[in-house]
């Protein structure tokens, strides 16, 4: 049994899937009778979930076990979580000597009684490993303790089958899977109960959901059903997998937000075909103009790589030119980082570090500029707001996203979180809207 006075303060690192994956375990804990607190003074075990997709984060992650560090004491305990223990396992023990916990993103079910067990033992002791990986793993019956929000992430597929060379994704996430769709629309109506009005669903590869004859198309669909959600939106899709029916489904119903997220990561067709993406440049630009044809004013935003290993000037220039082509309201832009065990680590990471700042540079400062400009673009435009909470700059202001997820800030009219409002948008200050009361 869990001593009832055990308090957990959990933070997390990287993507939407590991703050998902972080409710996840709040919830086993409250579960198993331990308290979560939002503060690191009173937790008798600080567990940090982590990410290990590019080098940076994990650096980031291993500088922010260093300082917790100090917080180490007689009878508190540390744990990292997530992707870099699925990584590193036991090689961590010997990297950060004060750690207690090592535990993979498969064996969060084991947590209660590890962190039981070793509140009892001295901390000099090595740290207890649990870093299985599993085939069939989805925290399924786990509802995500949520507290209202208005927007939330649902899990609907874990892992990834995709192997791209640069990735360390299915090596520390395990094979892909999907979640019943039953059991996705019953946490989503448990949500709306709760108070949630958006979800947004998760996986490393949606248009891979599979479930009995269920597409990823019919995930959503089912999903827009639930009675009193006011939007749906996904993350992330693949152009492998992606199948035009998502646009008939996006089309044609709207609660399905006009947005979509499809990494390109390059625009020369030999730097794809390395990284094992599996499609072309041609056929990027194909699945791009049927969904702005199908889908009307469909928000476009997407990953990019630059200084993949034997990546040339010209075929820099190729992803410059896509993107200028493209014009995607937003992106997020990386340069390559060698990862170990992937593909991509045997090939000499010959782009040399400065060429790759760069061409990042000289990437994000083009699309910053479209970027801009398709937002000007929005100036004077009246659309719905699903108002999400206060402004993080103001907290006398409400912060709220339209349907294509442009951020809006806006002074209120007696509105508050949850609503749903019209407004206009007047101004941009850097990249979010002002918006205004419409006056009849
Ligand atoms: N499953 C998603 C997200 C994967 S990680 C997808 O397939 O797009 C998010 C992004 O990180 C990737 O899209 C890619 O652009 C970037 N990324 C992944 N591995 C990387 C690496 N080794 N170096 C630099 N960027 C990387
Ligand atoms: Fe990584 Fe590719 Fe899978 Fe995305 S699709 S998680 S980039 S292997």
């Amino acid at each position: 049994m869990s001593d009832k006075a055990t308090t957990v303060h959990i933070q997390t690192y990287g993507c939407q899937m590991n703050l998902a994956d972080s409710r996840t375990v709040e919830t086993l804990l409250r579960n198993a009778g331990f308290h979560i607190a939002d503060g690191i003074e009173k937790a008798d075990v600080i567990l940090v979930n982590t990410c290990a997709v590019r080098d940076s984060a994990e650096q980031r992650a291993f500088g922010k076990l260093n300082s917790l560090s100090r917080w180490k004491s007689e009878g508190r305990i540390i744990g990292i979580l997530g992707c870099i223990p699925q990584e590193l396992k036991e090689d961590l023990r010997s990297r950060m000597p004060f750690l207690d916990l090592i535990v993979g993103p498969d064996d969060y079910r084991e947590l209660p009684r590890l962190i039981d067990e070793r509140l009892g033992l001295a901390s000099d002791e090595p740290a207890y490993v649990a870093t299985r990986l599993s085939r069939s793993e989805l925290y399924d019956e786990i509802l995500p303790h949520v507290t209202g929000d208005v927007s939330a992430f649902v899990t609907i597929t874990r892992g990834c089958d995709k192997f791209c060379t640069y990735c360390v994704v299915p090596f520390v996430r395990g094979r892909e899977r999907s979640r019943p769709l039953s059991s996705i629309t019953a946490e989503v109506e448990a949500l709306v109960a709760r108070g949630t009005r958006e979800v947004m669903l998760l996986g490393q590869n949606v248009d891979a959901y599979r479930w009995e004859s269920k597409s990823f198309a019919d995930c959503l669909s089912a999903v827009a059903e639930v009675k009193g959600l006011e939007r749906v939106r996904f993350l992330t899709s693949h152009p492998q997998d992606i199948h035009v029916s998502l646009f008939e489904v996006m089309a044609a119903n709207p609660k399905i937000c006009p947005y979509l997220h499809l990494p390109v990561q390059s625009g020369s067709n030999r730097i794809l075909g390395l990284m094992n993406r599996g499609y072309t440049r041609e056929r990027y630009i194909d699945i791009i103009e049927e969904a702005r044809a199908l889908v009307s004013g469909i928000a476009l935003s997407t990953d990019i790589i630059v200084g993949f290993p034997s990546e040339t000037e010209r075929e820099f220039e190729e992803t410059l030119e896509l993107a200028e082509q493209i014009r995607f309201d937003s992106a997020f832009m990386f340069k390559y980082s060698v990862r170990p065990n992937t593909k991509a680590a045997k090939m000499p990471d010959d782009v040399p570090e400065p060429e790759k700042i760069r061409r990042l540079e000289k990437l994000i400062a083009q699309q910053n500029g479209i970027s801009r400009q398709r937002n000007k673009a929005q100036i004077g435009r009246v659309d719905e707001v699903l108002i999400e909470g206060f402004s993080p700059k103001n907290n006398k202001w409400l912060f709220g996203r339209t349907p294509d997820f442009r951020p809006v800030v806006f002074s209120p009219n007696g509105e508050g979180p949850g609503q749903v409002i019209k407004l206009r948008l007047t101004e941009l200050r850097g990249f979010t809207f002002v918006g205004e009361h419409i006056i009849k």
